[in-house]
């Protein structure tokens, strides 16, 4: 009887997400609103979590739930790369001009809260990209005393009725807390299929890198701020730059490449 069956994990940093599910905590650096350097190193510092040997029994109810994948750069021969855009509050309009003039495909990882009348903004954004899920609140998923049920799985039901999809993409806000329990459990109960961080970010118009540079698969972070427009140009330049093209995520995710 397969008790445990964890999914392939596209994670460039060959986290056994099943184990880390058990893991209890991070050290975590404080929540920052935007992206910085140490949100990098966070990024790229967080899922080190040592492999366990193979002794969840039946009797621990974790053990029961499926592995969560966390991805943060595609694992992909392909020469692309991939724009994410975080929280919602600023609706930039040069940035869906821009958008629109590239028909670049953008991933908008939306806290349900900041979205309220303005769907439209993002649904036009995300033409060739899709509306994926940063939370209800934007708190962190690391603090005890965050409702995570009410983060993963409202936001969940907001952003499914706002835009008419249910996303299956998560981003825990300042991507803390991934392997906590409640974070791979509610996750699992609301159809994420992934959790997804990044391998570079993008703020006032200079892209920062975890890794040294950008490479197949990389993901950039980047944030609905005023400029938007300024940190788009930016990003699609170093894509470039590095020999690559901006391409879907959902697409890629969804790739048998990725599920290696
Ligand atoms: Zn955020």
């Amino acid at each position: 009887m397969a008790l445990l069956r964890p999914r392939a994990i596209a994670v460039a940093t060959g986290v056994p997400v099943l184990f880390a599910v058990l893991a209890t905590g991070l050290a975590i650096a404080p929540a920052q609103p935007r992206a910085s350097a140490d949100e990098v190193t966070a990024a790229v510092a967080a899922p080190v979590v040592p492999i366990a040997p193979f002794a969840v029994t039946m009797a621990d109810p974790r053990a029961l739930h499926r592995a969560i994948p966390v991805v943060h750069r595609v694992r992909t021969h392909d020469p692309v790369a991939f724009i994410t855009i975080d929280d919602g509050v600023h609706k930039d309009p040069a940035a869906l001009a821009y958008v629109r003039r590239l028909r670049l495909p953008v991933t908008a990882f939306l806290s349900a809260w900041t979205i309220k009348d303005r769907a439209g903004y993002f649904t036009a954004l995300t033409t060739w990209g899709s509306v994926q899920n940063h939370s209800a609140t934007h708190a962190s998923f690391a603090d005890r005393k965050t409702d995570l049920a009410y983060e993963i799985c409202y936001s969940q039901r907001a952003l499914s009725r706002d835009f008419g999809t249910t996303p299956w993409m998560l981003r825990p806000p300042y991507g803390e807390g991934i392997h906590r329990f409640g974070t791979v459990m509610n996750a699992e109960r609301c159809d994420i299929d992934q959790i997804v961080l990044w391998d570079a970010t993008v703020h006032d118009g200079r892209v920062q890198f975890a890794n040294g540079r950008l490479r197949p698969g990389s993901i950039l972070l980047l944030h609905f701020t005023p400029d938007l427009a300024r940190d788009l140009r930016a990003a699609v330049r170093a894509v470039r730059a590095a020999g690559l093209t901006p391409a879907s995520l959902a697409e890629y995710l969804h790739a048998p490449s990725s599920a290696t």
